[in-house]
């Protein structure tokens, strides 16, 4: 079991002084500014925060950020990670300059990491060159087969773009460029664990997944109330839906690709079961706060999921990324996942492996009454639940020094044996699994589902534009006429 992404360790609880050696930023050169309409993206609505801004980072602002981002490291590798919005509608060159900047910044023996998050709908052999050249590792955004896809991903005119998609992914295949995918599990797809499954393994031909929730808040009346909103919107996936998501997605793959294919909430899983301090994911780590966002304008913010005037740690034209990163601000927001906790997830069996998953998704009462639950919970909780025994099962052997795949073909004996003394028994003989029924009413009764089985054909609205640009874009999509090239799909 391995993971794509050094990740920063988190500092030790209790030391407000301490520096960390390294922090992980998601740089959003275009802030949130997308070629698509994704129906769920909260991202869009925070173009509100910069109305009338251009949206581009300057080539000054690129140079102090790579400059600083450098300064502050006391490891010799560095991540630089980009994200939107689409950060492709900068186009190559911001990011060749990014690379120069690498180079003329650099410490004797520095090496740099170069991710990038995009919906692939703008790559071509040009940007899949470019990424090959400079070892970049690129997140393409999928969310199942075609009618799943394009439930919610859609362009700005309301059309799907799993066409786009797929033709992204073909140039980055073509061109060997290390990537892997991101699928966010909504209230359409959720319902269809394998059909995605499936479709990323054998289609896309992806051996790297994450699984990321879709969870939108909205307030009473169901608008947008993104960190504030009691409500999750009836996009959301619910919780037991994730959770079955995930079971489903677990025993297919426990089956069948334990070393073959790599799922992001099953390797931080992994690391948990076997107490390592770091997961590998913040959600699942006990505290957080070295994963930050930063703005076109050189703004930092605690989180990419906390963009918020109230999560500003300054701007980094003012204050270099160490002391913003190390300042007690971004500190206290990295304790708070841990002190914020309810008592709830406190007595919980599984927050070992949990740790209350992330803050901002912390709006729902415990059952007796207190505030700050996760909305997830009782999905996590029957997830981890579920994959507790094959996980010590997987920890266990690679203790061993053995193979943590070796769990298939135990899997596998153990599956014929039942198999076997269930046709001895008899469909009216008590079921060998021990649960005092008879063989027809349980193993030997035939599967049925309960989930409703139909794909969707409706295609998702496109995320109405909240910024007066955004509104004029609109408006000349309905005339007809031309896009900037920022509003092209
Ligand atoms: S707030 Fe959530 S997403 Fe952000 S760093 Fe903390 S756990 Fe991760
Ligand atoms: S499963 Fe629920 S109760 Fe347990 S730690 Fe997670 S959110 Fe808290």
């Amino acid at each position: 079991m391995s993971t794509p992404l050094p990740i920063p360790r988190t500092r030790p609880t209790g030391d407000p002084a301490w520096s960390p050696e390294a922090v992980h930023i998601l740089g959003k050169p275009t802030g949130a500014i997308c070629n698509l309409g994704c129906s769920y993206c909260f991202f869009l609505d925070k173009e509100q925060l910069y109305e009338g801004d251009r949206f581009r980072m300057s080539d000054e602002m690129l140079e102090t950020y790579i400059r600083s981002l450098i300064d502050m490291h006391q490891v010799p590798q560095v991540t630089v990670a980009w994200q939107g919005g689409e950060p492709t509608l900068m186009g190559i060159d911001f990011f060749r300059k990014s690379i120069e900047f690498e180079n003329r910044y650099r410490s004797p023996g520095m090496t740099f990491l170069n991710t990038m998050q995009t919906n692939g709908t703008l790559l071509n052999d040009e940007w899949c060159e470019f990424f090959k050249e400079n070892d970049y590792l690129i997140g393409i955004s999928i969310d199942g087969p075609r009618k799943l896809h394009d439930a919610y991903r859609v362009n700005k005119r309301g059309e799907g773009t799993f066409d786009k998609v797929m033709q992204g992914l073909r140039f980055l295949q073509k061109h060997e460029v290390e990537y892997n995918v991101l699928t966010t599990v909504n209230r359409m797809n959720g319902d269809f664990p394998l059909e995605v499954y499936r479709f990323l393994r054998d289609d896309a031909g992806t051996d790297w997944m994450q699984f990321i929730p879709v969870v939108e808040r909205v307030d009473e009346h169901g608008n947008p109330a993104d960190l504030r909103g009691s409500y999750a919107s009836d996009r959301s996936v619910e919780a037991e839906q994730f959770g079955q998501f995930l079971t489903t997605v677990f025993d297919e793959w426990v089956r069948n690709d334990v070393g073959s294919v790599f799922i992001q909430t099953i390797e931080a899983a992994a690391r948990n079961w076997a107490g390592m301090d770091q997961s590998g994911m913040c959600v699942f780590n006990e505290t957080c706060g070295l994963g930050l966002a930063l703005e076109h304008n050189g703004d930092l913010y605690s989180c990419d999921h906390f963009v918020d005037p109230e999560f500003l740690v300054g701007n980094i034209a003012d204050a270099s990324v160490a002391d913003l990163v190390a300042g007690k601000q971004q500190y206290d927001f990295g304790q708070d996942k841990l002190t914020g906790l309810p008592q709830y997830c406190l007595d919980c069996d599984v927050r070992f492996a949990c740790h209350g998953e992330c803050p901002k998704n912390r709006f729902i009462m415990t059952p007796d009454g207190e505030p700050g639950l996760n909305y997830l919970c009782s999905g996590f909780k029957q997830f981890f639940s579920h994959i507790d025994q094959p996980m010590r099962i997987m920890i266990d052997l690679m203790r061993r020094g053995q193979p943590a795949a070796a769990i298939m073909d135990m899997l596998a004996a153990e599956e014929q044996s039942l198999t076997d003394a269930i046709r001895r028994a008899g469909r009216n003989g008590p079921c060998p699994c021990g649960s005092g029924r008879k063989v027809k009413h349980c193993h030997g009764a035939a599967a049925t589902s309960a989930l409703p089985r139909t794909m969707p054909d409706q295609l998702g609205t496109p995320r109405p534009p909240v910024t007066e640009r955004g509104k004029r874009a609109a408006a000349r999509r309905a005339r007809g006429e031309p896009m900037l090239s920022t509003e092209e799909d």
